[in-house]
This record gives structure tokens, sequence and C-alpha cells, in this order.
């Protein structure tokens, strides 16, 4: 066996848990589906400043030359007939390229010593008593210790999502030259119910764009039309471009099949489950960055122990209260239910404040 933990999958949580388990002294084979070399030119995403502190915890360089930073979050009511703010004094977030992230997480990794092997698709991960098999689809059978899986929200060949699916819909609706200063805002819309809406505006070589995500319920044709259904109504009362928001191409993409609060465990024989694999999303504000950095961060710690101690599987189960204790808070702000506190938002300047700490922070509220 030549590496104590392969993970699978080199995304955010991916590439964290490689860094933490290098510096804990423990080797590491990252298997990567995707093509060698930078991922393709990436899409804008925000950042939180929490996330930002951890990834340079991890000593991941130059985060913040991806995008300018957030000043204020603006929260809209679902109708979209009110809006409030909060200004922040330092920026608690910044706009970040996923794709350039990625990247600075990938070499970090390889300079920290795991081993970066792209275009493996593994098909399956199998347990004996005291390591696992990773098939890939194409070349030889690896064996490690333990492993980590960090694929993302599209699961394995073969497990069946069933059919309650969620999706993130994407739409870039440029914004016309002339349109006054640039937006230095995070738009919510928080009471959704069951639903996460939030924008930004981002320039970049294409030009000045609102960047507009929703995470909704499937089927797809469905996700799509809720998506144009809230664009027009933003963009009727002047929050979107009106124009772009007529004709917008969407973007659809996978979100993970349960949230991680929801699901039965993230131990399975000698694995763990981190980043969208294992549903760590927030609920509020639909981030994932910081909790698949987290997620993977502690699922490194969680298993360098276990695999010290005699009973590696045993020790891995740790991993269950580590991840809740320190991330459940997070993912749902305890006392953060957005319909309940909505009215007060708008009309409270203090709560809006509070709620846009429970959404940078993930505070209570
Ligand atoms: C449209 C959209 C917009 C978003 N915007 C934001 C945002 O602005 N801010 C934010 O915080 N979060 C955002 N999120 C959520 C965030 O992107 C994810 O939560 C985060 O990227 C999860 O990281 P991950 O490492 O778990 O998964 P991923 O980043 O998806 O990485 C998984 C990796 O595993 C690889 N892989 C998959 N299957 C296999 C396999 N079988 N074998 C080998 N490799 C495999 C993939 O190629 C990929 O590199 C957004 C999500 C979506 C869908």
């Amino acid at each position: 066996m030549t590496h104590d933990v392969a993970v699978i999958g080199a995304g955010v949580a991916g590439c964290c848990s490689a860094v933490a388990l290098q510096l804990r002294g423990r080797s590491v084979i990252l298997l990567e589906r995707g093509p060698a070399g930078p991922p393709e030119a990436g899409e804008p995403d925000w950042i939180s400043r929490p996330a930002m502190q951890r990834l340079e915890h991890l000593e991941v360089k130059d985060l913040e030359a991806g995008g300018a930073a957030f000043r204020r979050a603006v929260f809209h009511s679902p109708d979209f007939s009110r809006s409030a703010a909060s200004i922040s004094s330092r920026p608690p977030g910044w706009r970040v390229d996923y794709a350039g992230l990625v990247a600075g997480l990938r070499r970090r990794a390889i300079q920290a010593g795991a081993t970066l092997m792209n275009d493996c698709r593994v098909q399956r991960v199998e347990a004996g008593e005291d390591h696992v098999r990773v098939l890939p689809a194409e070349g030889p059978v690896l064996r490690a210790r333990a492993a980590i899986l960090a694929y993302g929200a599209e699961p394995l060949p073969g497990v069946t999502t069933g059919p309650g699916r969620r999706f993130a819909v994407r739409a870039r609706l440029a914004v016309e030259s002339g349109a006054g200063e640039p937006d230095d805002a995070m738009h919510w819309v928080p009471g959704l119910p069951e639903e996460v809406m939030y924008w930004f505006e981002h320039a970049d070589a294409r030009g000045r764009a609102c960047w507009v995500t929703l995470h909704t319920a499937g089927p797809t044709a469905g996700a799509e039309t809720r998506m144009r259904d809230l664009l027009a109504a933003a963009a009727g009362r002047g929050l979107l471009p009106k124009a772009a928001a007529g004709s917008a191409a969407l973007r659809i993409r996978p979100l993970p099949v349960s949230g991680a609060l929801e699901a039965e465990t993230h131990v399975g024989k000698l694995t763990l489950t981190v980043g969208d694999a294992g549903g760590f999303i927030s609920d509020l504000t639909g981030e994932g960055i910081h909790p698949a950095a987290w997620s993977g961060e502690l699922a490194a710690e969680a298993m360098d122990r276990a695999l010290a101690g005699r009973h590696v599987q045993d020790g891995l189960r740790e991993f269950s209260e580590l991840w809740r204790g320190a991330m459940a808070g997070y993912l749902r702000p305890p006392g953060a239910d957005p319909h309940f506190l909505l009215p007060l938002v708008f009309s409270n300047r203090q709560i809006a404040d509070r709620l846009a700490s429970a959404c940078w922070y993930g505070t209570d509220i």
C-alpha cells in the first residue's frame, strides 16, 4: 500500500482534506476525474470571511486576488417589494473565481506532498478489513488504508438519488453600460420557503453582470420555470436588469441529495464523506465553499487520529460528533427562521444587521 488515504475528488473539500492530512504526516493520493491543468475558466462565486480565514490557515495563497470585496448585505422580501441593507465596517466576503480557487488548492495539496492523479474517474470504493480498494473506470485498482469521499453533488455511478432532487439554477444578466456605480452588495431573498436565492454584481472581461443563483427542487424544467418567474419579478421591481432577465440563458447543476444535518451518517466502512457529497451546505445562504473546506479539515483530523489507533473504524466514528459539534450551528444558525423574522428585518435595522451576521458568519440571530 503506497498511501494512507485515498481522497476521491479534488474540489475544495478533497483538497482541504488532502492538505490537512499531509500536514499531519499522512500520505494522500487525490483522485480526480478531470484532466490535468487549470480547470476551465470559471464563474464567480462568493466566499465568506470565515472561509477565507480557513483557507489562509491552510496556506492557500493569493485568494483575495480573485475578486472584489462585498461591503453590504441587502435582503429582499419574497415578492421583492421590500428591501433592507446591512453595511459592514470590514469586508465580510469576496467574489472568487471557483476554478481559480480549486487550481490554487490543488497546487497547495501537491506542495504539501499529496499525489494528484487526474483523468481518474472512480467507479466504486470497496472496503476490506484493513484497507480500501478504489476502482477507477480505467487503470489499475488502488489501495489505501482508508478513503475520504469528496466527489461533489453528483453521486458515484450506481447510487440511486431518489425523486427529491434539488438543483442550483444560475443566470448571468449583463448590466447595461452607464448603469451607475458598481454594486458592492450581496443580495439575499431570505423568505422563500425551502429555497435559497442570491445575486451579486461582478465585472470581468465580458463586462459587468449580475450573477443570480437559485437553489430549488427539481425536476429541471420546473426549476428553470421557477427561476424565470423570480427573475421577472425582481426585474419588474428594478432590482435586476430587465432586458437581460427576459432572455437569460440558464445553467443548471445538481445540489446534494440531502443536507448534512438530515443525512444518516457520514461514516462508512473505512470511509468518511465530506463537502457536497455529504450535503455540507448552509441552509440559510447556500454557502458551500466554507462548509466543504471545514468538513474536509475535520475529516482529516478524525482520520488521522483513527489511523493512529488500534481500531480504525471505531476511531472514524468520532467524525460525526466532531462535525456536528463544530458545524451544525453554522449550517443552520440557531433561531435563524427567516419566515418568522422577515417582517422585522425590513423595519428594524438591528435585526437586519443580525441576519447579515448570521449569513456571513453563521452566528445566532
Ligand atoms: C451553481 C452553483 C453556484 C454556487 N455558488 C456558490 C458560491 O457562490 N459560494 C459558495 O460558498 N458556494 C457556492 N456553491 C456551492 C459550492 O460550489 C459547493 O458546495 C462546493 O464547491 C463543494 O465543494 P466539493 O469539493 O464538495 O465539491 P466539488 O467542488 O464539486 O468537487 C468535487 C470534485 O470531485 C470530482 N469528481 C466527481 N466525481 C468523481 C469521480 N467519480 N471520480 C473522481 N473525481 C470525481 C469532480 O470533478 C470535482 O473536481 C454553488 C453551487 C452551485 C451548484
